[in-house]
């Protein structure tokens, strides 16, 4: 091969294997049935490749057993689809470069799931999809722009089956605009960690919004997502705090025995050294769900802010992959990374992936939607494989 592929492997110690469940209260708010345990001991393989083009991008699913996550690069903002061979999960699709929306998250999502939707839903000038393609679960972690401002295209062009929201209102136009996607949706099915009203309807930003299929999920509420797969919530707050990134949706992805958690922008506090105290959400999780977050795969908080990622919550997820997505906006008057929590990342022993590195120099033929803007430099797929027989040692 022409390019030099970076690809390590991780072996994923058998003793991490499926990790002691706590006991779990009953899931009265939980909409679809529990996955079953299927648990193995044999560890998993996790290897990785920096998406140069969309050639990169496997366009078909992967084979049963194997997974992946595609960390793809939005420029300033998150966007991680997983992925099995029965199901399609993408936790949030935004990015503060205006720009950006949608081509980075859309022209993603057609490589790897297919095109889909109408003319809205391809660059201008290129034939609309003939088809239209299913994504079983989209998470919007929390009501910010660079988390949610392509949202809505992605449920106007994709069959979204289920919409996973904290239902924390944000006054904003991106905002409205997603509900009314999921209101308009043919498919999707809201679900909100906030009360639902009554009578089905919302009003964001002077609009009157009327969703059918809506219920109320719980932390705790465990979802199935495939064969060998599921998610749990760990942290849903609907209520309208201060700051949205304290109502991020905290998911725990099992994917055969590998492990990913996706914490959207969840925090510990004020901008601080990770040697600092953790709080917030992240002592939170420490306390309440200290087995549930230990995984191989972090999608490191709030774009590697150091209003995250204190070492003691580093320390109890123990990630062998870390996964920082951020561009080169400003987040009020810094940029980020922060370098300290890239720091703390490294002396856990992590492997960082990052969106950010390839901005300035990128083959601009081959930048994934287009040449406009950041982004599309720097995605990566992840491949998580069975792990094989010969590898477990006595
Ligand atoms: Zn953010
Ligand atoms: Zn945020």
């Amino acid at each position: 091969m022409s390019r030099a592929l970076a690809i390590l492997v991780i072996v994923v110690a058998a003793c991490r294997g499926p990790a002691p469940q706590a006991p779990r209260p009953p899931e009265p708010h939980g909409p679809i049935p529990t996955t079953p345990e299927q648990p193995t001991e044999l560890p998993a393989q996790i290897t990785w490749e920096r998406v140069r083009s969309a050639a990169d991008i496997p366009p078909m699913p992967p084979p049963a057993g194997t997974f992946r996550v595609h960390l793809i690069d939005v420029g300033t903002g998150l966007a991680i689809l997983v992925q099995g061979h029965d199901f399609a999960l993408l936790y949030d699709a935004g990015t503060n470069d205006p720009a950006e929306k949608p081509v980075r998250v859309l022209a993603y999502l057609a490589a790897a799931l297919g095109a889909s939707g109408d003319g809205l839903c391809v660059d201008r000038g290129q034939p609309a999809p003939r088809q239209r393609v299913k994504i079983d679960h989209v998470v919007l972690s929390h009501p910010h722009a660079d988390h949610g401002s392509a949202m809505d295209l992605v449920i106007h062009c994709y069959d979204v089956a289920n919409m996973w929201d904290s239902g924390r209102i944000n006054e904003t136009v991106f905002y409205r605009e997603i509900l009314t996607a999921v209101g308009a949706s043919a498919t999707a099915h809201y679900h909100t960690a906030a009360d639902v009203p009554g009578d089905h309807v919302v009003g964001v930003k002077g609009t009157e919004i009327k969703i059918a299929k809506w219920d109320r999920f719980s932390e705790g509420d465990s979802i199935h997502l495939g064969e060998s797969a599921k998610f749990t919530i760990l942290h849903a707050e609907g209520k309208k705090l201060a700051d949205p990134n304290q109502n991020s949706v905290v998911i725990a992805v099992a994917l055969g025995t590998a492990r990913l958690l996706l914490v959207g922008d969840a925090e510990s506090g004020d901008r601080e050294d990770p040697s600092a105290p953790v709080g917030d959400i992240e002592q939170f999780l420490i306390e309440q769900h200290a087995a549930d977050i230990r995984a191989d795969i972090l999608q490191v908080g709030h774009h590697g802010s150091m209003t995250s990622s204190r070492r003691a919550f580093l320390d109890a997820v123990k990630p062998h992959l870390a996964l920082v997505s951020s561009g080169p906006k400003l987040y009020g008057k810094v940029k980020l990374p922060d370098s300290v929590v890239l720091e703390a990342l490294k002396a856990i022993g992590a492997t960082i992936l990052r969106t950010d590195e390839h901005d300035d120099h990128c083959d601009v033929d081959q930048r994934l939607g287009g040449d406009s803007g950041p982004g599309g430099c720097d995605s990566y797929v992840i491949t998580i494989a069975p792990g094989q027989p010969a590898a477990q040692s006595p």
